[in-house]
């Protein structure tokens, strides 16, 4: 939506006044020469703390699972059984749906989109690379790496408005349903990157319903915040893929997920699920690149959980550490933007962050103004396909990483930013 202005409703003589103000406390914010990242959504230093026991753990002589497999082998593509069971309870995937793999479940999602061009997927009438065009579905604002596998192997994008609930399901159905050259959508149905959207049963259900000229479509249902509410009541994990098999397209969802944000955010192990027929499809072709995956840190993992409560309670004290961040920056906004209305933000309820909107036409000056006084932001337009923000509005903010202290300066330097650069804008 446009942000409402109350600069808009100044007099001219007015505005001035205020585009003096505001130059004024940017200089003397310019002058604390700060040096502060709001860009990526890193856990914090105490964040990752929490799992300090990972790096003395399996331990002396413990290197074998339930099974009795050696984890220090190789083999084991599909990832170890009891670490797939926890996580197929939290993410509602049955474990012989779920295969557990290496540090990143980004790799794995390129690796699947990767597979479908050079391969096809089991759906497919040829690889997708022999098709003249492919396309996506891209709800934006959303991930911007996502867009960028996707860029990179010159798959054309197309922008879905991202509303609170998910993706704007009309503009989805009309599109899927009458363009065989859409192959697939990027989906993050819970605590969305950068909107904090968790999309609704309903809209998980139309998805998976949907009819799609193109029988290969693929939903790439990336569950990254499955786990991550920043209030007490996590939202509830939607079953993608009993219900896909229910509307008679079981092959639809790709899922993926990872305890990138649970343990160490380079450490972790990444998940994928799927169909029966997908999972048989991605380990024929994974079996190609490995012989099997990093199995003693995921034993390190089942050890340090122990069982899907183990997984909550863990997450938990992420949200003790996390919650006051996204208060603060609330907060922040709240006080200096409020009564303005030169700004409007998203209160996600989980996630790791914060989708501000500015006056149409000046995310990117806000953003250059917050470099100049020493405060790094995302780029701009970088949760859209192409980082081209169409109203140049967006901007992507990332409270978990900098101290209180930080975060509290940085977000009050944004803030001004945000004033300047509406006051500025006004007069032009
Ligand atoms: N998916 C989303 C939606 C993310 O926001 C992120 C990281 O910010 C990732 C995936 C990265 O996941 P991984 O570390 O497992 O590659």
């Amino acid at each position: 939506m446009p942000v409402q202005t109350q600069i808009g409703l100044m007099s001219h003589d007015e505005l001035r006044a205020e585009l003096e103000r505001q130059t004024a406390r940017y200089e003397q914010l310019k002058a604390e020469k700060l040096k502060l990242d709001l860009t990526r959504g890193k856990p914090a230093p105490e964040q990752l703390d929490l799992s300090l026991d990972l790096l003395s753990l399996p331990g002396d002589g413990d290197f074998r699972d339930a099974d009795g497999t050696d984890c220090r082998n190789y083999g084991g593509l599909a990832g170890l059984p009891e670490l797939r069971a926890i996580f197929g309870e939290l993410l509602g995937i049955p474990t012989a749906n779920l295969v557990a793999g290496g540090n990143a479940s980004l790799e794995i999602m390129h690796d699947t989109i990767a597979f479908s061009l050079l391969h096809g997927t089991s759906d497919s009438p040829r690889p997708w690379s022999q098709e003249p065009v492919v396309k996506f579905l891209c709800p934006a604002p959303g991930y911007d790496r996502h867009f960028a596998i996707t860029e990179s192997y010159g798959v054309e994008m197309i922008a879905i408005p991202m509303r609170d609930d998910g993706p704007d399901m009309s503009k989805v159905i009309e599109l899927v349903s009458s363009d065989p050259q859409i192959k697939g959508m990027w989906c993050v149905p819970a605590y969305s990157n950068p909107t904090g959207a968790v999309y609704t049963e309903d809209i998980a259900r139309a998805l998976v319903s949907m009819p799609a000229a193109a029988p290969d479509f693929r939903l790439f249902w990336d569950n990254a915040y499955a786990v991550h509410p920043l209030v007490a009541q996590c939202a509830p994990v939607l079953d993608v893929l009993g219900m896909a098999a229910e509307a008679g397209h079981p092959n639809r969802p790709l899922v993926f997920a990872s305890t990138s944000k649970i343990t160490f955010a380079g450490s972790g192990v990444s998940f994928f699920g799927g169909s029966a027929q997908n999972v048989a499809w991605y380990l024929q072709h994974l079996g190609k690149k490995t012989i099997g995956p990093d199995k003693v840190n995921q034993l390190r993992h089942l050890r340090f959980f122990k069982d899907a409560a183990g997984v909550r309670a863990h997450m938990d004290k992420h949200r003790e550490i996390l919650a006051p961040k996204f208060a603060l920056v609330r907060k922040i906004l709240e006080d200096r933007l409020g009564a303005s209305k030169v700004a409007s933000w998203t209160d996600p309820k989980g996630g790791y962050f914060i989708s501000l909107d500015v006056v149409d036409g000046t995310a990117k000056r806000v953003i250059q103004l917050a470099k100049e006084a020493g405060i790094a932001l995302t780029a701009a337009g970088s949760a859209f396909p192409y980082k081209q923000d169409p109203a140049d509005r967006n901007i992507r903010l990332a409270p978990s990483f900098p101290s209180m202290d930080e975060l509290a300066k940085a977000m009050d330097g944004v803030a001004t930013c945000v004033l300047l650069a509406a006051a500025e804008h006004a007069l032009t």
